[in-house]
């Protein structure tokens, strides 16, 4: 019998590399998404292929699917600051309806359940890099608590669901990801700065820029959600790049990278931006035997050509 994996945001950036690497693995494909702020641009490759099938769906209602699964992946969200910014309800019912849904489906099914969840758990943290066992400094009224406790949430009902049904579930906190097929309007740091250095604007510091993100290419996110659904940890893991930069840095590395001299620009910093962001993957390494392998120079050089594209028109 075909394995048929069920992926959740499949017309975003991560679910739409997700489902490219299942169909290369070899299995059935059933993505769903209602467009909140993917694009069907991220699947048209897909559109000749029989093992693939789209379904047009809010997850945040339920969703029957009469064809046996094998896997479900949660990673229908609004990711970006400013998407769940604008989008809060929308986030906090596909964190918390929506993970409810697909683990009621996955349940029916029997099937294996992996939630994507975020480092954002971790809020502004206090402790750097962030081990699995820190519980975070999230403030729950703030601009960002729509999607940091929409995520706390939906692990909090993944493990409920493992605990009282005895279901095989992952939890994934995923590390600041970037690659081809992100949006380049999503207002995250790495899609604004190589838009702003492609077409030789400046780029937008925020604040001084001394804050820290550590950035993971996205085929290696893709290579350890892969280890980790077919692994038998079940405790919720970091995946991520913990090679820590600052956003001067960042900057001054896609400068280089895009041959822009325009000198960057400081804007303020918005509140509860993270001071500082970086995985501790030791359990990922010990338990999956994965390490991230594409460094930030490189992970830049290999994006730089989607992002020309788009900017080209
Ligand atoms: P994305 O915005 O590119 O993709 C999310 C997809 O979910 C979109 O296609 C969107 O249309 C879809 N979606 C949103 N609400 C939906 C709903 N109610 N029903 C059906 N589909 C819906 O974002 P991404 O960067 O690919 O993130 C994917 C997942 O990974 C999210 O759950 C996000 O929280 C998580 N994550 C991503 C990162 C990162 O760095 N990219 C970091 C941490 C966690
Ligand atoms: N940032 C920035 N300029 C931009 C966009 C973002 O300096 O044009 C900063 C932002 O304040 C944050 C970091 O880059 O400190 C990462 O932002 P992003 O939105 O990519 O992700 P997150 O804050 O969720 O980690």
């Amino acid at each position: 019998m075909a394995k048929r994996v069920l992926i959740t945001g499949v017309a975003g950036f991560l679910g739409s590399h997700l489902a490219d690497r299942f169909l290369a693995d070899g299995w059935e494909v059933v993505g769903v998404d209602n467009f909140a702020t993917g694009t069907p641009r991220n699947l048209r490759h897909l559109e000749c292929e029989s093992r693939f099938d789209l379904v047009e769906h809010d997850i945040s209602k339920p969703l029957f699917v009469d064809v046996p699964l094998t896997g479900v992946l949660h990673f229908a969200s609004p990711a970006s600051p400013i998407d769940y910014a604008e989008l809060p309800i929308q986030t906090l019912k596909v964190g918390g309806l929506g993970t409810h849904n697909t683990l009621g489906l996955a349940h029916r099914h029997g099937a294996r359940y992996l939630l994507a969840s975020t480092s954002e758990v971790y809020g502004d943290p206090q402790v750097n890099p962030q081990p699995e066992e820190y519980w975070g400094n999230v403030n729950p009224v703030g601009p960002r608590s729509m999607y940091d406790e929409a995520k706390r949430y939906a692990e909090a009902m993944t493990v409920a669901y493992r605990r009282a049904h005895g279901m095989e579930t992952r939890i994934v906190r995923i590390f600041n990801t970037y690659g081809p097929r992100m949006r380049p309007d999503d207002g995250r740091v790495v899609s604004n700065f190589i838009v702003q250095g492609l077409k030789g604007e400046p780029m937008t510091i925020y604040g001084a820029g001394t804050q820290t993100r550590s950035f993971c290419y996205v085929d290696d996110l893709v290579e350890g959600i892969v280890r980790l659904l077919h692994s038998v940890r079940t405790a919720p893991t970091n995946l991520g790049n913990p090679e820590e930069r600052s956003m001067l840095d960042l900057a001054a590395l896609v400068m280089e990278e895009t041959g822009s001299s325009a000198s960057p620009v400081f804007r303020p910093l918005p509140p509860d931006d993270p001071t500082v962001r970086c995985p501790d993957i030791g359990a990922a390494r010990r338990e999956l035997e994965w390490t991230p392998t594409v460094g930030l120079r490189e992970g830049i050089r290999r994006t730089m050509p989607y992002f020309r594209g788009l900017v080209a028109g």
